[in-house]
């Protein structure tokens, strides 16, 4: 059996950027991913194929999106090569500084000034441009931001998509069957395989086991051995698979600080016109961010709204209500739905409060690393791809060469 060095849980941001970035520095890397490969031909036409988009294999639906439903709240997850990009908008954002001083955040590093190079390379790898069109339905967002007073905030996304092969179907989060969206698949497990790493899709791993000379991993025909294991399984999937493993000495914060980045969708039928997913946003107060949404051409658009706090939530409606009047919309509907669960394995120099050390080891476990949007102990009242890949960059940054 060939030798592992590093064995990766998961294929989504900080799982792709581990693999790129080990198999760059020789060591021997291997990914095991829950989901399956796809091409881009596999992938849903529009909502309506069902089971192209959903993940639920015990009634034949093998898609790319994972429901689970908890205390009345829906998390929507990524699943499959390329974990959270196959069905992301493909909006980034850089947080603003402020974000990094929330609880949670270790003080000793300044996020903000050190995650700065590491944004700019995240950008560059994962194909960072502005959305160059305003639709009727962004006008409409813009006309919404000037009744409220907050214009001057208005802004089309930045989205890691090529303009040059979008049709502008709307389709990015049921799957972009033209190639134009940036999936992991495009650019960092790509690079990653060109130097070496392997991928292998349908290995759900359900357990690990340390051993003296690295850890055992179980899927569930067959256990593998590596001397590192880096657990990139997303916020909700690390926490799980570290609580499951039950491993001697893990940090009571395990589980702690999770949060669903203040999301909130506002749904409306409504005519908006062709776009990508995610075209425009704008910003009610500081703290929050609201965009601009749409499921294929045009009619089921929605506003999607994030706030660095919870308690930011409420006037999500106020601004729904404004946006109806421009669009001439009345029927909508908010729903309990985040697609961005983070936290559960905070970083930090103390045990007690932190479940990985400040380059992302495990506290104890020195060989056990965590690269996903469980590191990330707050909301972002911003998409979190961007900042899972940056912090990501900055860790694997910090390994030696194999
Ligand atoms: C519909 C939708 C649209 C979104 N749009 C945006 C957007 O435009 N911009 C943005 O910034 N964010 C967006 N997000 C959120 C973004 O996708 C996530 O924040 C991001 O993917 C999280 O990255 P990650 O590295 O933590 O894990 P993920 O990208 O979720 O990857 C984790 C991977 O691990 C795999 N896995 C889990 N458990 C196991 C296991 N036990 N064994 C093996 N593999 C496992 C999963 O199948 C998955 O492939 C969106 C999310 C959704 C659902």
């Amino acid at each position: 059996m060939d030798r592992i060095d590093v064995l990766v849980v998961g294929s989504g941001f900080g799982g792709s950027v581990a693999a790129l970035r080990l198999a760059e520095k020789g060591y021997r890397v291997t990914v095991l991913e829950a989901g399956r490969r796809f091409a881009d031909t596999d992938l849903a036409s529009g909502p309506w194929q069902l089971h192209r988009v959903l993940w639920a294999p015990r009634i034949g639906m093998r898609g790319i999106i994972r429901v689970r439903v908890r205390r009345r709240l829906i998390v929507l997850t990524g699943i499959g090569v390329g974990g959270g990009s196959l069905a992301y908008a493909g909006v980034h954002y850089r947080p603003d500084p402020e974000v990094f001083q929330a609880a949670g955040w270790d003080r000793s590093v300044d996020w903000s000034s050190e995650l700065d190079p590491w944004f700019a390379r995240a950008e560059q790898m994962l194909g960072t441009t502005t959305v160059p069109d305003l639709s009727p339905g962004d006008q409409a967002l813009r006309r919404t931001a000037n009744a409220l007073g907050a214009v001057e905030t208005f802004h089309p996304t930045r989205v890691g998509i090529d303009f040059s092969s979008c049709t502008l179907c709307g389709h990015c989060t049921t799957g972009c069957r033209t190639g134009a969206k940036n999936t992991l698949a495009k650019n960092y497990l790509r690079l990653a395989g060109q130097v070496g790493a392997r991928v292998h899709p349908l290995a759900e791993v359900t357990k690990l086991r340390p051993r003296s000379d690295g850890w055992d991993v179980y899927t569930r025909d067959r256990v593998w051995h590596a001397k590192h294991v880096v657990l990139a399984a997303g916020a909700w999937g690390t926490t799980e698979l570290l609580r499951r493993s039950a491993l001697p000495g893990l940090s009571p914060a395990l589980g702690t600080r999770m949060c669903t980045n203040g999301e909130r969708l506002y749904v409306t039928r409504a005519k908006v016109g062709d776009g990508v997913a995610i075209s425009s946003a704008f910003r009610p107060d500081a703290a929050t961010t609201v965009q601009l949404c749409r499921i294929g051409p045009g009619q089921i658009a929605f506003l999607n709204a994030m706030a660095r706090d919870d308690h930011l939530v409420s006037h999500y409606g106020r601004v729904t209500v404004k946006f109806m009047e421009q669009i001439g919309s009345r029927a909508w509907a908010a729903l309990p739905v985040t697609g961005h669960p983070l936290g559960g394995c905070p970083l930090g120099t103390n045990p007690a409060t932190s479940v990985a050390d400040l380059r992302h080891r495990v506290h104890g476990y020195p060989t056990l690393h965590i690269a996903d949007g469980s590191t990330i102990p707050h909301n972002l009242g911003v998409n979190p791809a961007l900042t899972i890949t940056a912090m990501a960059e900055r860790a694997f940054a910090m390994w030696e060469d194999a």
